[in-house]
């Protein structure tokens, strides 16, 4: 399997250097030259199989040729779904006739991040080893990203991993999801200052070469093809426990950088019927002003209840453009040129009417977010976080009539205790796991906000482990 950019100015990958690579070198977004399709026969043939085995089933096509083999794969994703809370890793929740919750926060950090990561993080090691090469993971958070990386990279041979997260500015919970992570390979790094501050620290390390190579820097941001790869299984698991491919299904995404959107879309390009993505959004409603006008136009990013999904732009979306403009890269280039350069993208008109048929938008604002979740407990007894609120609501009122929707349960309440308790007065407690995370000793190291002092802090991090 090969993939090519969608800029078009970047040479073909197998998979191996695409995992490494993170983002081709013209800007644009790794794609599969060709993708993987499976007939009505192979998908029925998924039917009942453990979670880890149907997902290595559904990856393998996009691994073929590389150093990871079907065996390792099948070996890696057993590893990987191990330590879920649940036996049936992404359990279907009814919660009326013909709507389910898909519940993907039952791994290391309690949010759907934890299923494509797990898998990223033992695939590096293993393309790695095989290369015998190192390298050092950097990234900035805000919340739920950083711990899941931390979680996926700990105890991995050949891969450190120092995230920067702005000191005093993340809840709680997440910050405590990535402190108490005690693994001589972590290193975590709080900032004085604010997640924008952290996030152009990470940009200007990767921006100096000389410090690049010396650390073998590297990445697992949402654009890296291994984490989409990684969040195809589930809505495959789902639609096939709901009837699928003998009937259609619906699915509702809570979004933020369209990651888990076009791993549902994935699905169906490779041959799963679905019939309808809902694209759900709070009051950074940017998708869903799209699809309503053909208007996608950046406004300032604005806080909310559900801060995962507090993102204007889209990352994800450049891989859809590029299928939706035909494949042709000339034409994405262009397109994300002319969005960088104005803060507005809109697309032809029958390419914008075409994907109308596919996709509706939806979204809430922090008010009624909390409205809803306290409906949610009212009418079905399920305790939704505010995230999954907003794909149980997009479900509801988007899906088409008579088809089952899937809504994608995207993190445990207990993350969002204040949140929970302004909508329904309680803070759901978290699993048994986690229920001294309180009471464990963290450990970080601050820094300024200076590039030269956080390298220096990355840098006698990263000698340490490989001397
Ligand atoms: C990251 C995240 C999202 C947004 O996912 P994207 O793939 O970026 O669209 C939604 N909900 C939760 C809880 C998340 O952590």
């Amino acid at each position: 399997m090969r993939y090519v950019s969608t800029r078009g100015g970047a040479p073909a990958r197998d998979f191996d250097g695409v995992l490494l690579a993170g983002l081709a070198e013209d800007g644009g977004l790794f794609v599969p030259e060709v993708w993987p399709e499976f007939s009505a026969a192979e998908w029925r043939a998924l039917r009942g199989l453990p979670y880890a085995e149907l997902a290595a089933r559904v990856m393998a096509p996009f691994m073929c040729g590389g150093a990871v083999t079907f065996a390792d794969l099948q070996r890696i994703c057993r590893d990987a779904y191990r330590g879920f809370d649940h036996a049936a890793v992404v359990p279907l929740v009814q919660l009326d006739a013909g709507l389910f919750a898909l519940e993907l926060f039952h791994g290391p950090t309690l949010a759907f991040k934890d299923l494509a990561l797990q898998v990223a993080g033992r695939l590096f090691d293993h393309v790695l080893e095989a290369r015998d090469e190192r390298v050092t993971i950097v990234g900035a958070t805000s919340g739920d990203t950083g711990s899941a990386a931390i979680e996926a990279c700990r105890d991995r041979s050949r891969v450190d991993i120092a995230i920067l997260h702005p000191e005093g500015k993340t809840s709680e919970v997440q910050r405590r999801q990535m402190t108490t992570v005690r693994a001589p390979n972590v290193l975590n790094i709080a900032v004085d200052g604010n997640f924008d501050d952290c996030q152009a620290l990470v940009k200007a390390m990767f921006a100096d070469a000389p410090f690049r190579e010396e650390l073998r820097l590297s990445a697992v941001n949402s654009i890296n093809w291994a984490r989409i790869a990684g969040q195809i299984p589930y809505f495959v698991a789902a639609a096939l426990a709901l009837g699928t491919p003998d009937r259609e299904v619906a699915v509702a995404v809570p979004t933020g950088n369209f990651g888990n959107v076009l791993a549902a879309w994935a699905a169906r390009r490779m041959g799963l019927p679905v019939a309808k993505f809902v694209v759900a959004s709070n009051a950074n409603d940017i998708l869903a002003r799209f699809l309503a006008a053909n208007d996608m136009s950046t406004t300032g990013v604005v806080e909310t209840v559900s801060p995962s999904m507090d993102i204007q732009v889209s990352s994800n979306f450049e891989r859809l453009l590029f299928e939706v403009l035909g494949r042709d890269a000339q034409a994405t280039e262009r397109t994300m040129a002319d969005f960088r350069a104005t803060g507005r993208m809109a697309v032809p008109d029958q390419v914008w009417r075409a994907l109308k048929r596919d996709f509706a938008g939806f979204s809430l604002d922090d008010e009624a977010t909390l409205a809803e979740i306290a409906r949610i407990q009212r009418d079905t007894g399920y305790i939704a976080d505010p995230h999954t609120a907003i794909g149980i609501a997009a479900a509801r009122e988007c899906a088409p009539v008579g088809v089952p929707a899937i809504a994608a349960a995207t993190a445990h309440p207990a993350k969002f205790p204040e949140a929970m308790h302004r909508a329904i007065g309680m803070r759901p407690g978290l699993p048994e796991r986690l229920g001294d995370l309180y009471h464990r000793p963290e450990v970080f190291q601050r820094s300024g906000s200076h590039l030269a002092e956080v390298q220096a802090v990355v840098r006698n991090f990263a000698h340490r482990n490989n001397a």
